[in-house]
C-alpha cells in the first residue's frame, strides 16, 4: 500500500519509524513541517526534517529524541566565545547537515530536493517530503511581543503563555506538487500524533493540501498527540487552548473537521469514545504511547489494519 504521514519533529517522527518498520522502502512517504526552520549563525536549520531524517536513519539521539547521537559541541562553544548566542544547540555533526543544506539552497537547489539528497546520504529509504519549497515561519505572540518558533519553544522554553500564532511567508507559499501527489495517490494518510497547531496547522494551512486531503480517496486517520489531556511532550494543549480549542481529543478532532474519517486515541481516554463518535468520526482506542521500537511498529499496524491494508 501506498502510506503517507503528516508529522512533526516528535510524536510524528517516532510513528514515521513504525511505519518505516512494517512498509517496505517506497511505500512510505512522510510531509514533514518547515513552520520550525529558522537561519541561525548564517546557517538554515531545519529542525523537523532533520530529526525525522535522523530518526529515520537511526542516528537519532534516542534520549533526546532530537539531534544526532555521540554529538559534542565544540563548534557552539567556539561561537559563543566570539560572543554568539548559543542557546540553540547545534552539535558538530548537526552543523554538517546545516552548512550542507546552506550552500545547496545557495547554489539555488530546490529545498525538497535537498531534504531527499540529505535523506538518501544517509541511508533513508523511505520519501521525505517538504509541504513547500518557501519559506514559512510560525511565530507566537506573549505578553512581550512576538517570537520566533524557535525563540518561544527553545530560548524560552515555551514558558511564555501563548496569545496568538501566525505563519509569517504563508500568502507567498506554495505547496509542492510532490506533497499534493502524496496526499492524491496514497491508499492512507494519517496525521500523526503531532502538535496539531505548529507541526500539522502549518502544512495543511498552505493553499491546495487541505482540498487535496477532502478529495483523496485514501482513508484518512489521526492520531492524537494527547492522552489524558496531556502532551506527552510539548505545549500543544496550552496552545490548543490559546487557540480556542478544548485541550483534549475533542479539541483535536475538531482542529481537523472534514479533513478525517477516524481518530485514534490513547486506552485511557476510551470515555471521549462517544462524543466522538457523535462527531461523526470513526473513534479507535489503543496504545499510542509510543516508548519503544516495538511499540511505534506496533501502533503502525494498527494504524494500516485499521484503513483495511496489509504491510
Ligand atoms: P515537535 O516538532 O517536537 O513539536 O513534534 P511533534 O509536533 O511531531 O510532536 C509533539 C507532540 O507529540 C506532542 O503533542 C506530544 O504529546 C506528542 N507525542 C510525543 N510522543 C508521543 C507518543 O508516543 N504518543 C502520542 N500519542 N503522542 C506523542
Ligand atoms: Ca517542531
Amino acid at each position: 500500500p501506498k502510506v503517507t504521514l503528516l508529522a512533526g519533529g516528535g510524536g510524528g517522527a517516532k510513528l514515521a519509524v513504525g511505519l518505516a518498520a512494517v512498509l517496505e522502502p517506497g511505500q512510505l512517504s512522510v510531509i514533514g513541517n518547515v513552520a520550525d526552520d529558522q537561519e541561525f549563525h548564517g546557517l538554515w536549520v531545519s529542525p523537523d526534517i532533520d530529526t525525522l531524517t535522523y530518526s529515520l536513519a537511526g542516528l537519532i539521539d534516542r534520549n533526546k529524541g532530537w539531534g544526532l547521537a555521540n554529538e559534542t559541541s565544540r563548534t557552539l562553544q567556539g561561537l559563543a566565545r566570539l560572543g554568539a548566542d548559543d542557546w540553540m544547540y547545534l552539535g558538530d555533526q548537526d552543523f554538517a547537515t546545516h552548512i550542507y543544506r546552506t550552500e545547496l539552497r545557495r547554489q539555488g537547489v530546490r529545498p525538497s530536493a535537498i531534504a531527499q539528497t540529505i535523506a538518501r546520504a544517509l541511508g533513508v529509504s523511505t520519501n521525505i517530503l517538504l509541504p513547500s519549497d518557501d519559506r514559512m515561519q510560525t511565530e507566537v505572540k506573549t505578553a512581550r511581543g512576538w517570537l520566533s518558533f524557535q525563540e518561544y519553544f527553545v530560548r524560552e522554553q515555551c514558558r511564555p503563555q501563548v496569545l496568538e500564532l501566525r505563519i509569517q511567508g504563508l500568502e507567498d507559499a506554495r505547496p509542492t506538487e510532490e506533497a499534493l501527489a502524496a496526499i492524491r495517490d496514497a491508499d492512507l494518510v494519517i496525521l500523526g500524533p503531532s502538535n496539531p497547531l505548529v507541526s500539522i496547522g502549518p502544512i495543511l494551512a498552505l493553499p491546495g493540501i487541505r482540498a487535496a486531503l477532502e478529495k483523496t480517496c485514501a482513508t484518512r486517520i489521526a492520531v492524537s498527540p494527547l492522552i489524558a489531556g496531556q502532551t506527552v511532550k510539548g505545549p500543544a494543549n496550552s496552545m490548543l487552548k490559546a487557540a480556542g480549542y478544548s485541550a483534549s481529543n475533542l479539541g483535536v478532532a475538531d482542529c481537523y473537521r472534514g479533513l478525517i474519517d477516524s481518530l485514534v486515541i490513547d486506552t485511557g481516554d476510551s470515555a471521549d469514545v462517544t462524543a466522538l463518535q457523535a462527531r461523526g468520526l470513526n473513534t479507535a482506542v489503543t496504545q499510542t504511547l509510543m516508548c519503544s521500537d516495538a511499540d511505534k511498529a506496533c501502533l503502525a499496524r494498527e494504524l494500516l489494519a485499521l484503513a483495511g491494508l496489509e504491510p
